[in-house]
Order: structure tokens, then sequence, then C-alpha cells
């Protein structure tokens, strides 16, 4: 499990990046962090990209239904706009963004402040997500986590899309998505 860092004794802020397929549990972690930080009563602000209200239109949720109030946003600008009174920052669903968020997080990061992302590594593809790379590679902290092959039961590394749609962007859930592992995935 990772256990957070203590900014105490801490000029400046830094970067954590959690990723994974579908159903790693990515989202938990990432509100598991959020809550962690608001008992030690920091101010958090945390924020989704627009795109994603596969549950609720601002509220992150995640498939085990752990939920946390968010700020649906349309770029990652308003993200920055709007982290001024947060000591702690979360982002879900990160590989929504475009390149910009990379400068954005890292002014954050610089600002003093802890930005925790969460995001899909991979597209249905087995390709790199949108800004997924350079977000892992300018992280202090990086967990990549798996879920379980639903065909298998091995350890799961992609998001194996089930129906015939070939979007990079296709929102959705078990209707459209299984994890699977590599052999599976090939397969
Ligand atoms: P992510 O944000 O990575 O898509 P979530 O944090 O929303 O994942 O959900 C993780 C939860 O999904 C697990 O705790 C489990 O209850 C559920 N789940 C459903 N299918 C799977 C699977 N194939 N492997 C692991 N967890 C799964
Ligand atoms: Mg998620």
């Amino acid at each position: 499990m990772f256990t957070e860092p203590s900014n105490i004794a801490q000029k400046s802020g830094w970067i954590e990046v959690v990723c994974g397929s579908m159903f790693s549990g990515k989202t938990e972690e990432l509100i598991r962090r959020l809550k962690r930080a608001k008992i030690a009563n920091q101010k958090v602000g945390i924020f989704k990209p627009q795109l994603d209200n596969r549950y609720h239109s601002s509220n992150i949720v995640s498939h085990n239904e752990t939920t946390i109030p968010a700020t649906a946003v349309n770029n990652a600008i308003e993200i920055l706009k709007s982290a001024n009174e947060f000591g702690v920052i979360g982002i879900d669903e990160a590989q929504f963004f475009d390149h910009q968020i990379l400068d954005i997080v890292g002014q954050l990061a610089n600002d003093g402040k802890r930005v925790i992302v969460a995001g899909l590594d991979m597209d249905y593809a087995g390709n790199p997500f949108g800004p997924m790379p350079q977000l892992l590679s300018i992280a202090n902290f990086v967990t990549k986590l798996h879920a379980v092959c639903m065909q298998c039961g091995g350890v799961a590394s992609y998001s194996y899309r089930i129906s015939n749609n070939t979007n990079q962007v296709v929102i959705g859930e078990k209707d459209h998505y299984e994890a699977r592992c590599r052999s599976c995935f090939h397969s």
C-alpha cells in the first residue's frame, strides 16, 4: 500500500500518479488518499473532466461505489484557476485531458501543492493514453494497479473493449469493457 509522503519540512509540493487498467482500483485509491488528506484537515480540491459523466455529473464514483464530491471541468486551466485555496489537488480520469495538464500539474506542485492524478495508462488498443506517459515521467511517485482478468482470473493490465466501436474514447462500463491479462487481451 502507498504511504503518503509527509509535507512537513518539504518546501515544494509533488505529483503522485495512480495508473492501471479499468477496474484496477484507481478511483478507489484516489478517493482513499483524498479522504485521508481531509481527515488531516487539509484543503482538498477534486476535479474530473466533464466528459466522464458515467455515474454522476460531478461526484467521483468508483466501481465499488465509494464516492467523493468533485468539480467537473472542461480543461486543465480550469483546475489551475480554482486551485488557489487548496493544499491537495485530486484529478481523476487524467487521460481525457490534453497535454496542457502537464504544465498545470507541474505549476501546482511548484506552488507547494500535493497533486494526485489517476488515469488509464493504456487505451482499449493497448496504446498509451493521452498525456499519461508524460504524467508518469514527471511524477514524483507512481503507483500502477491491476485488475482481475475476467477471462482467466490472472493479473489484468489491459482494458479490453467488448463492443465493436474503434473510437479511442468510448465512455462505458462493463457494457463496453472487461479487464484482461496480456495473454487473454491478445487472444
Ligand atoms: P478504476 O478507477 O481503476 O476503473 P475503481 O476504483 O472504480 O477502478 O473500481 C475498483 C473496483 O472495481 C474493485 O474494488 C472491485 O470492486 C470492482 N471490480 C469490478 N471488476 C473488477 C475486476 N475485473 N478486477 C478488479 N476489480 C473489479
Ligand atoms: Mg476510475
